[in-house]
């Protein structure tokens, strides 16, 4: 499998580092409302990677956080005039709830923020001590951007013309700032009135942790100082993702993460998303006018995601109708198969150019037209030319980790080969909710 890289600019072959696992983190959420389709085409594409390595024989380990600390969480939980937990835990449901709708594959570790306090403090004495930090008068620390010269790599800063020496005095003490100014960033905020109850003790005073500190912590609590791929949107590559990469290069001495993968953001009709324009759109949003989820999964997936996708309210018409047409033909498709089909072919057969084009810097628009067009080639095959076209779609890649080429199909579990085989095809693009690991213990047990 190959993908884009953002630190190099060049594509990159995705092997553990570990040689047995692959490791990535994903910025999660931050709870303080719903998640648009905007933060979910997003996630849903890194569902996608994660379900083509799965599927390519690759084992994984996925980590996404969950932001339950930030300027934002605290003024809206104070609005709503519930406890910051209380607030944060009701919205992270809601997260939850939408990603199940979308068949997202749930992380393997979701971590959150507050939870890990101890950890930030911890990774912040450590850059003071090593001389990367400081603490300001009002009880606040900071991290000092020019004491780490690979600053500003990830963003290319050197194109946009900014200079690590212009940031003296410079410091930002929100979580979020713009992306042409450079500045010291917070790791620590001392404690304000307008944080109320939200304040931890620390050597440096009472206060929380600046925002940008909780993946570097969580990151090396879980998949430690090297690890294979970092993801987020790309509007999180700048300051946020290059924050992450200084405290931790600086704090733990690891390489951090060996490849980064950003996903472009989303139009709707062309222009930009926002409340004042009312195109923010929700999956709540969606569904009273109609839609499902897996439309808009379809449409989420339906463009590269190097390219902005423009959204429309067209398109999920459009999906409505792609989707029924891949039901119809997958259920042509099963009723080749006799119950205990036995597959042992490991080739992708007429899907072969949806596959390539999955591992192929995750070309999802490519993936759904490959799988129409096998779809009408398989029309035409009778059952034992489908089987064997089809098994590839059941075994994992050749030469991968899982090894196994000999499929069989389990008898009695529920449906049979028909069920199986439509769960399988669904699967390669991922536009329906399909439980993989029920799935792959069923298939993986000759
Ligand atoms: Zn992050």
């Amino acid at each position: 499998m190959r993908l884009f890289d953002t630190l190099t600019r060049t594509e990159r072959d995705l092997r553990p580092i570990d040689g047995s696992t692959y490791r990535f983190y994903c910025c999660g959420p931050t709870v303080y409302g719903p998640a648009h389709i905007g933060n979910f085409r997003t996630f849903v594409l890194q569902d996608v990677l994660r379900r083509t390595l799965e599927t390519g024989g690759t084992r994984t380990l996925h980590v996404r956080n969950i932001t339950d600390v930030d300027d934002k969480t605290i003024r809206d939980s104070q609005k709503a005039g519930q406890s910051l937990r209380e607030f944060t835990a009701g919205w992270t449901e809601k997260f939850h709830e939408d990603c199940a709708k979308l068949g997202l594959l749930e992380p393997h570790i979701e971590p959150a923020a507050v939870e890990h306090i101890p950890q930030q403090i911890a990774m912040i004495a450590t850059l003071m001590e090593k001389g990367h930090a400081y603490a300001s008068e009002d009880g606040s620390v900071y991290f000092k951007i020019s004491s780490f010269p690979g600053y500003g790599r990830l963003s290319h800063l050197d194109e946009r013309e900014l200079h690590l020496g212009k940031t003296q005095n410079a410091r930002s003490s929100s979580d979020e700032y713009e992306k042409d100014s450079l500045s010291d960033f917070v790791l620590w905020k001392g404690r304000k009135p307008e944080d109320g109850d939200n304040f931890w003790p620390s050597p440096w005073g009472e206060g929380r942790p600046g925002w940008h500190l909780e993946c570097s912590a969580m990151i090396r609590e879980y998949l430690g100082d090297s690890f294979d791929l970092h993801s987020g949107g790309v509007d999180l590559v700048f300051p946020h993702h290059e924050n992450e990469i200084a405290q931790s290069r600086c704090a733990c001495g690891g390489e951090f993460a060996a490849a980064w993968f950003h996903i472009t953001h989303l139009l709707v009709d062309g222009g930009k998303m926002s409340k004042s324009l009312g195109n923010l759109y929700t999956l709540e949003d969606l569904a009273a006018r109609g839609h499902t989820a897996a439309e808009v999964r379809y449409v989420l997936i339906g463009a590269h995601y190097r390219k902005p996708l423009n959204f429309t309210l067209d398109s999920l018409s459009g999906a409505r109708e792609a989707l029924a047409k891949l039901a119809k033909g997958a259920r042509q498709l099963a009723t080749k198969f006799p119950p205990e089909t036995r597959l042992t072919s490991a080739e992708f057969g007429p899907f072969q150019s949806a596959w390539d084009c999955l591992t192929d810097d995750l070309n999802t628009p490519g993936a759904l037209g490959g799988l129409f067009t096998g779809l009408r080639e398989t029309a035409a095959l009778t059952g034992n030319e489908a089987a064997a076209a089809l098994a590839g779609f059941l075994a994992p890649a050749s030469g991968s980790s899982a090894g196994a080429s000999a499929i069989v199909v389990a008898p009695g579990s529920g449906g049979g080969a028909a069920s199986i085989l439509l769960a399988a095809m669904y699967s390669l693009i991922s536009f329906q909710p399909v439980n993989t690991a029920a799935f792959s213990a069923r298939l993986f047990c000759a």
